[in-house]
């Protein structure tokens, strides 16, 4: 028999600090000015923040929000909080006030730990909250603001009143480490709370060479935020195996990002599409470089083939594209060429990129049809995508009912293609595939060829009721900067991929294409915008 050693998410901090306790964590600060330390500090600051929390009075199991943007002190939370049994709470402070206040109050938070600049969003809504008993500002002294919050507390001061020797408890592995809403593009916000256990396992499999590869000899800029989907486990994973960590603070445009990548000596990076088309276009306007960058997953919406292409070609960055969700930790597949794309054509790779990849071992994927019946894995055959694992959801915070279907399976609300290499294509969400005259049309697949017209910056695709065909797609297109492109140059674009009842029956031009909060085409509001009346 083996040991039954006990799991607990701090066990990585103290594991970072004896072993890489030299390596660093470099922060763009909310005051200003980058901010480095090593792990090694962290975790002392970590214990510091255990025991000002003990002191506090709190108990197992207690939620504890932060809203704040990618910081050292942000970090230290996450440890300090999971390390002795209570569950961080990440808040995403581009939520609307109404979905704020729903989930402070629907997760019943203690306290707040809040960044400088989004103490007025929290301003705004603090009557409304019901379970709040202090606030506490991630900054020192000399920063502390005004603000009409009740019991607004100094996180710095809150440090150095106590002592760095907290001893993490034992837990069962199954505790509860952290909460995450997913954003509500499909009714109210719903909480996942994820275990030791669940967060460990994603980072043992996200860490290893078939996904991200982090080893100490990586420089990992983590753009996702920690309040978007569990920030892909990078918190946990990167500290893990010692790889040096960068956080971006409040600044994600193409400038800021940049300059971190080149004065941090970054190798790694992971995010949204959005913020590298932003990253992309500023390059292409600087003249500017990447550095040594030599990997950049992205996910969290489909990655246009123009982008795959535009890393790869331009500044020899391969793009690792995952897929998940907030409900699966978030990883469920990553794409990393094998070794047999050596023999294929630079088109074939990007081909192949374009997909969303293989499931991590740990997760174990189906598709099923409008029945539930199990559809084949033919590479052709399009399903509702279904997935099961140690880090799957089994019911929403706060739900008594399960969130599955029989044997495990959680419905993804994706439409996908699964091959007999187990290689996994998103063609949809359900809900926003196009219904044309009993076929799909795939608006991911449209967007993404539309995208690689050479004027446009954002396509996004959405149905029309049709009194014919019952749906047609509707191209929205908000071109580059300065830029008009031609309507029929993009239908001929198309043309040459898809065949002609695909074609957008309407193509308007807008100036700016709505996001949902972490950072997607928000389809909700683009449908309410052109489909109105
Ligand atoms: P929300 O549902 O609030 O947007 P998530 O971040 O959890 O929050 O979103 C998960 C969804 O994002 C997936 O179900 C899928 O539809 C979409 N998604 C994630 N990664 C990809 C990807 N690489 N390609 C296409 N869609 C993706």
């Amino acid at each position: 028999m083996m040991q039954q050693r006990p799991v607990n998410l701090a066990h990585i901090l103290e594991h970072a600090a004896r072993v890489h306790g030299y390596q660093e964590i470099v922060s763009n600060t909310v005051e200003g000015g980058l901010h480095r330390y090593t792990y090694r500090e962290a975790l002392s600051r970590s214990k510091q923040l255990a025991n000002a929390l003990a002191a506090f009075g709190v108990s197992p199991g207690d939620r504890l929000a932060t809203l704040a943007w990618n910081g050292y002190r942000h970090f230290e939370v996450w440890y300090a909080v999971a390390g002795q049994s209570l569950v961080c709470h990440t808040l995403n402070p581009r939520l609307s006030p109404e979905q704020l206040a729903y989930i402070i109050n629907h997760a019943g938070d203690r306290v707040i730990f809040v960044d400088l600049p989004l103490i007025s969003l929290l301003e705004e809504i603090a009557e409304q909250l019901t379970s709040v008993e202090a606030y506490v500002v991630l900054t020192d002294r000399e920063h502390m603001p005004e603000s009409s919050l009740p019991n607004l507390l100094c996180y710095e001061e809150m440090l150095g009143a106590h002592r760095d020797d907290f001893v993490w408890p034992e837990i069962a592995e199954q505790t509860s480490s952290s909460l995450c809403y997913t954003s509500g593009t499909t009714g109210d916000p719903k909480g996942v709370l994820y275990s030791h256990r669940s967060n460990l396992l994603h980072a043992y499999a996200t860490v290893g060479g078939n996904c991200f590869g982090l080893s100490n000899a990586t420089t990992a800029l983590m753009v996702v935020p920690m309040f978007h989907a569990n920030s892909w486990g990078l918190v946990y994973s990167a500290p893990m195996v010692g790889a040096k960590l960068v956080l971006p603070g409040s600044r994600l445009d193409g400038s800021a990002i940049q300059q971190l990548i080149e004065s941090e000596a970054v190798t790694f990076s992971a995010g949204v599409p959005t913020v590298w088309t932003n990253l992309l276009i500023y390059l292409k306007e600087s003249g500017k470089g990447l550095g040594g960058l030599a990997e950049v997953a992205v996910g969290g919406a489909a990655v246009p083939r123009s982008m795959i292409a535009a890393f790869r070609k331009n500044y020899g960055v391969n793009v690792l594209h995952a897929w998940g969700m907030t409900e699966s930790s978030p990883l469920g597949t990553i794409n990393r060429l094998p070794a047999i794309a050596d023999t294929w054509s630079e088109d074939e790779r990007c081909d192949y990129a374009c997909k969303q990849g293989q499931p991590l071992f740990g997760v174990e994927l189906a598709l099923a049809g409008e029945d539930g019946e199990r559809l084949p894995h033919d590479g052709g055959t399009q399903g509702r995508l279904l997935m099961r694992g140690p880090w799957v959801i089994e019911r929403y915070y706060g739900n008594q009912g399960t969130a599955l279907l029989e044997d495990d399976w959680f419905d993804t609300g994706d439409i996908a293609t699964i091959d007999t290499y187990g290689v996994m294509q998103i063609k949809d969400r359900a809900k926003d595939v196009i219904k044309s005259g009993g076929e799909w049309i795939s608006s991911v697949d449209l967007e993404n060829a539309a995208m690689g017209h050479s004027e446009v910056e954002l396509a996004a695709v959405i149905a029309m009721p049709d009194p014919k065909w019952q749906e047609r797609p509707m191209l929205i297109v908000k071109p580059l900067a300065g830029c008009k492109p031609d309507k029929d140059d993009i239908r001929n674009l198309l043309g040459q991929q898809f065949p002609a009842w695909w074609l957008p029956d309407k193509i308007e031009y807008v100036d700016d294409i709505p996001l949902t909060s972490t950072g997607k085409l928000d389809k909700k509001a683009m449908r309410q915008q052109h489909l109105a009346g």
